[in-house]
């Protein structure tokens, strides 16, 4: 029997209801409905100044301020007659969250009227006070000001709230004296950096016509939902987004039925509300599924421009939140938020092309004779083996710290993984000879009513935390709470550079007078000879993996964010990101600043919660217990009984661990040293490990004290019941 707060909980939950939402629309009503789409854009405006916006998405560039104005007054039209009052720019701080500052339309006349007015200015540039948002250092409190500008290429969508309406304009972040304090700038410069440096190999290779190339992204996001009636009574998951205390349950993921099972209804209803709201704001949200946990669940997209990708999924995760709410759920983005139970990831599959050569990492049905993507794919490899490390420290955070080289998630040792296919390729122009590629066959059913199918040429691997599917690598390391524009940045960029060093050989090479095939071939040679230790598909989750990569293949094997984020302050990585003008010396500094603070600051909140909850709840629930336990054993003796006191001399025992440890975490909590490196060891290395001792002595007596006298909602409870 659970405790009274717990059975009441228990309670709630049994009655709930489905919310009653509406039957979807339509999706030609729906689609981008709340979008200020090119096609929107198309009605609203004169020909010439829709063709000028047009051409400054296609083609990248300056928007002429001269058509802002204009485009500010049809937009402020559209977005008025569909209710909305205010405006907000809306950007990507250092910190994977979303930011917006409102602005109303109006404003006041001399005579006492008002009216509404938005200028091509107001538009194109933005002033919050950027004083509160983390910038490493970039700006003393002093000098607080930020601007933001609106990025053309990505669409302005109205929010819609119990509050109203409001049109948000996404936006770029920039400090007073232009260093990038966002995620956006960087990501649009890397699309910039690889735009330049394929369209040299391109051209090298003959192409004549190349439209602007970009990246593409498609991110699957993987979430869990807890009832609202347990989140109040579990501050740890309030405050922290996962349990700091908690015993495996009696059954937990082992039967392996929960993946792709059936959608439980509350939940189903829940993703169609979701779903709705994301087609209205042109988010094409297409594949809903169970994950492996139980109360776990993924959403995915289809792929996009890296840009607008990125824009779409911090909308997903802040409609995943605000529609959970309605439904009394609560979304974790958390990494992991019950320990011993499958974590969340975010799946960033990523892909380079355009509308002239298509998608450049396209292998077609023979690769061995596909001299473009060989080149292409081969720049990502050598790219992924120069600069693992980057590659690892962009996913870096405490939550993913947790998931990362844990059973079920990729290891943090980053290698590439090709399939048998690609992988024989490569094999053979290591060996110096291409001849064929391995077909993947038919298969056969055995069943004579259904049809044979071809079979793919490689098997999936989902122990790799970076694999090639077919037409595009997926990154599946990255942790489901975090911006995927750190990890685009830090993919564009680094092909960028494995372009252009390709691109460096070919002119060599071609210049002496050597043919295009024998010249792209000796560079493929050279790549796969140095940098194809990067390459393994065999099972990445394997000791023997993290013995061989490390000691025989020279990969490196960053377990925490300590280990991780000093990377970023690497000569090599500074001089990659100021090469291709992704991000100067001091923007790349004072992204280390933040995300070394914020990892402390998340691991000393826990710790500081962790300790709070042993003293306050847990100590004296046992206590209470403990003091039944010694009246019961007191009562039986006095009748001539004798009761062993065994267990109530191991509660007794462990509840005082419970507070001795929690004295010494908090001791520790107040001998941080100075410096961003030791402060991050210190918590990766000291504090991880005491709230791990601390805990383990909560979760035995969670096992041991009566169930009505535990006070915190049970992984059994939070996980099965619906
Ligand atoms: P799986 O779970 O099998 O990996 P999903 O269908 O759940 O596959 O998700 C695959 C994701 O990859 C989707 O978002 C899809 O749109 C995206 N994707 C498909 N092709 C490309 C591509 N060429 N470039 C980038 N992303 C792609
Ligand atoms: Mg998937």
């Amino acid at each position: 029997m659970p405790s009274a707060e717990r059975f009441a909980a228990l309670q709630t939950i049994q009655r709930r209801k489905p919310v009653a939402v509406a039957a979807p629309t339509p999706l030609a009503e729906s689609w981008a409905s709340d979008v200020f789409s090119l096609d929107t854009m198309k009605e609203a405006l004169p020909r010439s100044v829709f063709k000028s916006i047009q051409k400054t998405i296609r083609e990248g560039g300056k928007l002429d301020p001269a058509v802002a104005d204009t485009v500010a007054n049809a937009m402020k039209d559209w977005a008025s007659s569909r209710g909305a009052l205010y405006y907000a720019h809306v950007f990507y701080p250092l910190t994977n969250l979303t930011a917006e500052k409102h602005d109303g339309f109006i404003v006041p006349k001399s005579d006492g009227r008002a009216i509404t007015e938005f200028t091509g200015k107001l538009l194109v540039q933005g002033e919050p006070d950027g004083s509160s948002f983390p910038n490493g250092g970039l700006r003393s409190t002093f000098e607080a000001r930020g601007y933001t500008a609106w990025d053309v290429t990505s669409p302005a969508w109205l929010m819609r709230t119990p509050n109203g309406v409001t049109l948000c304009i996404p936006t770029v972040f920039v400090s007073w004296t232009g260093e990038a304090l966002d995620k956006k700038t960087p990501l649009l410069r890397s699309n910039a950096a690889v735009n330049a440096q394929a369209q040299r190999l391109l051209r090298l290779l003959g192409e004549t016509e190349v439209a602007r190339i970009s990246s593409s992204c498609g991110a699957e996001q993987e979430y869990f939902l807890v009832d609202n009636a347990f989140m109040a009574l579990r501050p740890d998951l309030q405050l922290a987004g996962r349990s700091l205390f908690g015993a495996p349950p009696a059954k937990g993921q082992q039967f392996d039925d929960h993946y792709f099972g059936a959608i439980p209804e509350r939940v189903q209803v829940f993703m169609q509300d979701v779903e709705d709201q994301l087609y209205r704001l042109g988010v094409p949200a297409k594949t809903r599924h169970n994950e492996v946990a139980p109360g776990q669940f993924e959403i995915a997209p289809v792929y996009e421009a890296a840009n607008v990708a990125t824009d779409h999924q911090q909308l997903i995760m802040t409609v995943l939140k605000a529609t959970a709410k309605r439904h009394g759920l609560t979304c974790l983005l958390h990494e992991k938020p019950f320990a011993g139970v499958n974590g969340s990831g975010k799946h960033v599959n990523w892909s380079i092309g355009n509308s002239t050569q298509g998608n450049l990492l396209d292998p077609g049905k023979t690769p061995h004779e596909n001299l473009q993507f060989l080149l292409f794919c081969g720049a990502v490899i050598r790219g992924v083996h120069q600069y693992g490390p980057l590659l690892r420290a962009v996913i870096a955070t405490a939550s993913n710290d947790h998931r990362l080289g844990a059973n079920e998630a990729p290891p943090a040792i980053i290698s590439v993984y090709l399939g048998s296919q690609l992988e024989d390729v490569f094999n053979q122009i290591k060996a110096g000879e291409l001849k064929s590629s391995a077909s993947g066959g038919v298969m056969q059913l055995g069943v004579d009513s259904l049809p044979e199918f071809p079979k793919d040429a490689g098997d999936r691997n989902r122990t790799s935390p970076f694999a090639f599917t077919g037409n595009r690598f997926e990154f599946r390391a990255v942790g489901s709470g975090q911006s995927v524009a750190g990890p685009l940045v830090a993919l564009n960029t680094i092909l960028a550079d494995s372009l252009a060093w390709i691109a460096d050989q070919l002119e060599a090479r071609l210049a002496k007078g050597e043919s295009l095939s024998a010249a792209s071939f000796a560079v493929l040679q050279q790549i796969t000879c140095d940098h194809g230790a990067v390459i393994f598909g065999g099972d990445g989750y394997s000791s023997a993996w993290h013995e061989l990569a490390v000691k025989e293949r020279g990969l490196e094997n960053l377990r925490t964010s300590a280990d991780a984020l000093p990377v970023l302050q690497r000569d090599a990585i500074r001089e990659l990101f100021s090469r291709h003008n992704v991000l100067s010396p001091v923007e790349l500094e004072s992204r280390f600043e933040v995300y070394a603070e914020q990892y402390c600051l998340a691991i000393e909140v826990e710790a500081r919660l962790a300790v709070r909850l042993a003293r306050t709840s847990l100590y004296p629930a046992v206590s209470a217990y403990l003091a039944e336990l010694a009246a019961s054993i007191q009562e039986q003796e006095s009748i001539g009984l004798t009761p062993s006191k065994a267990l109530a001399q191991q509660i007794a025992g462990l509840n005082q661990q419970l507070l001795d440890r929690a004295a010494a975490l908090e001791a520790a909590l107040g001998s941080a040293p100075h410096g961003a490196d030791a402060h991050m060891r210190h918590c990766a290395d000291t504090l991880m490990g005491l709230m791990g001792e601390l805990r383990a002595a909560a979760d035995t007596l969670e096992t041991l004290v009566d169930d009505a006298a535990w006070p915190l909602p049970t992984y059994q409870e939070m996980l099965f019941v619906r």
